[in-house]
């Protein structure tokens, strides 16, 4: 092999390992599940109509949330039980309730899961959709359900439908962001800076005790542990963040920070539109 060789197959090599890099480093190392998925257009035609996250995005921002939605739709199995129907517009909301607590992450998938199975109601604590104490709307899974979350269909409906303060699908795709470190404890150690730690656990457990005292219109689930915490705080940010920003100005720049970009993202015209959107 001559020199003119060696310099051509190192070329090759190196244009390889980039390759690879970033397919590892932008789309993560997960297995195509599912090859056939809803079309682009489609895609996007429900992202704007339903998802208000989607609507605020800058163009470039939303192709690259629409090319999220397509990764997670490809790698991650959905899957109807006891008698549900999933539509294909459910499954891109399912998807976009993944994507928007991480969308400032590029680098970050949901690595620990493979499946979220969908019930066609609310269901207990032993998975039952049809006993007495059908009160749980979404769940992270241990032991059987490793690497596997379910959510109830109309839970995740209502996310979408009522733009209130509540959203059952990224509150479980909050849990298991908090889970990636190990430790399901209301510190998402891979996405909060190191700096951040003791100021978060001081305003979580400040916030708590208000919540335990009635004196804080977070809802009362979050003062259960601070694992849930971060679930119901980080929906109310997502969901209605300009009001988290006016009553809870300390946790709301905490959460900001810990999911980045937040007010930068804004335009501020599309936030009013927003803003007026009455309650349901
Ligand atoms: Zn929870």
């Amino acid at each position: 092999m001559d020199t003119r060789d060696m310099i051509v197959l190192i070329g090759v090599l190196i244009l390889g390992g980039l390759g690879v890099w970033y397919v590892w480093r932008h789309v993560g190392n997960k297995k195509i599940v599912n090859p056939e998925i809803a079309d682009r257009p489609f895609l996007e035609q429900v992202l704007k109509q339903r998802v208000a996250f989607f609507q605020q995005l800058k163009p470039e921002d939303q192709n690259k949330f629409i090319s999220r939605v397509a990764h997670f739709l490809h790698t991650t199995k959905i899957s109807p039980e006891k008698g549900a129907v999933v539509s294909w517009e459910q499954r891109i909301l399912i998807a976009a309730s993944a994507t928007i607590p991480l969308f400032h992450f590029d680098t970050w998938a949901f690595e620990n899961l493979d499946e979220v199975l969908v019930y066609p109601d609310h269901f207990d604590e032993r998975y039952n959709t049809e006993s007495e104490d059908r009160n749980v709307l979404g769940m992270v899974g241990d032991g059987v359900l490793h690497r596997k979350m379910i959510l109830s269909l109309p839970a995740l409906m209502e996310g979408f439908d009522r733009q209130g303060d509540g959203h059952t699908a990224i509150h479980e795709f909050v849990h298991l962001i908090d889970k990636a470190d190990g430790q399901v404890d209301g510190v998402p150690e891979y996405l909060i800076p190191k700096a951040l730690i003791q100021p978060w656990i001081s305003e979580m457990h400040r916030s708590i005790q208000q919540i335990r005292e009635q004196r804080s219109d977070i809802r009362p689930y979050a003062a259960k542990n601070p694992a849930e915490f971060l679930a119901v705080v980080s929906e109310y940010f997502f969901q209605r963040p300009e009001r988290l920003e006016t009553d809870h100005p300390k946790l709301y720049e905490l959460l900001a920070q810990i999911y980045g970009g937040q007010t930068s993202m804004r335009d501020p015209e599309e936030m009013g539109k927003i803003q007026g959107e009455p309650d349901r």
